[in-house]
């Protein structure tokens, strides 16, 4: 029996009753040229159906090899989440039927995932500053991706009201990693908060492992999230809901909240969860039903017999565990203390995804003070007001500490730098470019700069005035109209240092 008209409770009142429990199971699509078990390109975006072959397809007699890169790309996953690397472990048949499945099972691992028993960090804000909590790892296992299915006719593009369907096997066959958390207990009111920073952590990981491009938007970085609920004190998992395939980070932060009120509603109504997968639908911020949930012996899983087990050398694994990156929360730490930045404002940088641009910029020549002012003062609007990712902005930082550079020589000023800026935007051309096609250089010829000095002292005997009693601090007016004059093209601090040798 299904409870589906079952009021939410607010989170914040459900959470006195009860401790929400978490599992995360994530899917990363690795960045190989080739698919996991034939040599079929894996490039987003082709025409449907141009990437496939005979293995991918799961025509009679074709055999799958496994991919190397995939192997390797996996064990190193596993090593950054302090898993364990079995020296011998199997892929498995998962046997079901889906359309976009063309071989009618997914090779998949099972009892013999390549990684296991892991751990990894995440940092939230809570009411009492950061806290740090431990995310356990189940596995993390190599499997292939399925096709993709398009409902065609129909207002919703889902299958139901669509006139037909159209199968597409360029992604069938795509090397996924799938990672999966033991439940995340002891969370409490921060659990959506955790789930978030866990995936958003994934995500940064995978990217600086160099073996995913993660993106949530197109699929290549999916997160199913299950939920069950504990009356506090209890020490029996409740029966679980598993939210499938939610694709963005706010939307995983809002699915565990949502399964939490839910969850929360059916059980106070004395009712009980039923173990199924539901849909998250962004655009109402609800999950509905999907299908109740098959247990693993459904899917009558056995070992592939067309594969060899994988079974990596210890002397490999080492190499790898010693190429691993700088883990990216260290790295943070470490940029950080080199550039001197506050914690709100590193917050600020990681927040615009400025990071890597400011460390680019920085080992470009700028000072991390003007590489970040730039990032963020000027670009992220500019991202903001046009929804472009600030690295597409066609702003390098290169660019940037070339801009600062020319500030630096007092050949433009801050206010003619974002000129620059626009022109960069509107891709006329190198800074330099722009200074000399738009004519922005400041001017630096006293004989021009002492006139339009002049001029201003006339205009304002009152000002002027003020000054030789020594207010100094009326010079600003001056130096407006100066600036004014020379539309802003001048040297605020010499204007100033003429305006005081003259009324001084
Ligand atoms: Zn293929
Ligand atoms: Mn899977």
């Amino acid at each position: 029996m299904t409870a589906t008209h079952t009021e939410l409770v607010p989170f914040d009142q459900a959470l006195e009753t009860y401790d929400p429990v978490m599992g995360l199971e994530v899917h990363v699509e690795l960045n190989t040229a080739s698919k996991m078990f034939c040599g079929c390109s894996t490039v987003f975006g082709a025409e449907p159906n141009t990437q496939v072959c005979p293995t991918c397809l799961g025509l009679p007699g074709a055999l799958p090899v496994v991919n190397g890169k995939a192997v390797e790309s996996a064990i190193r996953i596993g090593l950054a989440l302090n898993c364990s690397i079995a020296p011998w472990s199997r892929f498995a048949r998962k046997n079901y039927f889906y359309p976009d499945m063309p071989k009618n099972f997914q090779t998949s691992q099972y009892d013999e995932p390549i990684c296991f028993e892991g751990w990894t960090e995440v940092t939230i804000e809570t009411d009492e500053g950061p806290q740090a909590f431990r995310v356990e790892i189940e596995r993390a296992h190599m499997e292939e991706d399925t096709g993709k299915s398009l409902h065609v006719g129909g207002a919703t593009g889902r299958i139901h009201g669509a006139d037909y369907s159209l199968v597409d096997y360029n992604r069938a066959g795509i090397p996924l990693i799938e990672i999966v958390t033991k439940p995340i207990v002891g969370t409490g009111k921060y659990a959506p908060q955790v789930a978030r920073a866990y995936v958003a952590h994934l995500r940064e990981l995978v990217k600086a492992l160099g073996v995913s491009d993660a993106r949530m938007e197109q699929g290549s970085m999916r997160c199913d999230v299950n939920l069950s609920l504990m009356p506090k004190g209890a020490d029996v998992l409740g029966t679980r809901s598993e939210t499938k395939n939610v694709n963005s980070l706010r939307s995983v932060e809002r699915a565990v909240r949502y399964e939490v009120e839910r969850h929360a509603g059916v059980l106070d109504a004395g009712q009980k969860i039923v173990q199924e997968t539901r849909h998250w639908h962004e655009d109402t911020g609800v999950t509905t039903s999907g299908r109740e949930k098959s247990d693993a012996e459904d899917y009558r899983y056995f070992p592939e017999p067309d594969l060899v087990p994988v079974a990596p050398s210890e002397e490999w694994i080492e190499e790898l565990r010693a190429s691993l990156p700088e883990p990216p929360a260290q790295r943070r730490g470490r940029l950080q203390g080199e550039w001197g930045y506050s914690d709100l404002e590193m917050r600020d940088v990681v927040g615009a995804g400025a990071l890597d641009l400011i460390e680019a910029t920085v080992a470009a020549g700028a000072t991390p003070t003007a590489a970040r002012k730039w990032w963020l003062g000027e670009l992220a609007r500019r991202a903001n007001d046009t929804g472009t990712p600030i690295d597409g902005l066609g702003v390098t930082p290169a660019h940037v500490a070339e801009v600062q550079a020319l500030v630096d020589a007092k050949r433009i000023n801050d206010k003619l730098a974002r000129q620059v800026f626009d022109g960069l935007v509107a891709g006329e051309g190198t800074p330099e470019e722009i200074v000399v096609a738009r004519g922005l250089e400041v001017v630096s010829d006293d004989g021009a700069l002492t006139a339009a000095v002049d001029r201003a002292i006339e205009a304002n005997p009152d000002v002027a005035a003020k000054i030789r009693d020594g207010k100094v601090a009326a010079a600003g007016a001056l130096i407006g109209a100066v600036m004014k004059e020379m539309r802003g093209q001048a040297d605020a601090g010499r204007v100033r240092e003429l305006i005081l040798s003259k009324l001084g």
